[in-house]
């Protein structure tokens, strides 16, 4: 599970350094394609940072998953469904394994 939450806090730190150069280049008036705003980017990071916080403890037997009996087993590094889905928009970046995919 370790490997896994240090992927999804990887690309999370990835999303946040291509944010800030997204509004770096927009206080400058430099133009790069951006598909999304960089206030709604760092929001989505905020958001995705907050349930990894939540369910950080799933598949321990200590997670909210857990006490629902949602939680995956020990040796699924994922932990939970929840933890899985916040991998899906990582999955064609360098290091998201296959066996990951919610
Ligand atoms: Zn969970």
């Amino acid at each position: 599970m370790d490997r896994f939450a240090q992927f999804l806090h990887r690309q999370l730190d990835i999303d946040l350094e291509l944010l800030r150069r997204a509004r770096q280049d927009a206080e400058t008036g430099t133009h790069h394609t951006c598909l999304i705003t960089p206030i709604r980017g760092f929001r989505e990071c905020e958001l995705k940072t907050r349930l990894l916080t939540t369910h950080q403890h799933c598949g321990t037997g200590e997670g909210p998953c857990d006490e629902l009996g949602e939680s995956y087993p020990p040796e699924d590094e994922r932990g939970c469904p929840t933890r899985a889905l916040i991998g899906l928009p990582y999955t064609d970046r360098p290091g998201y394994a296959p066996r990951w995919r919610p």
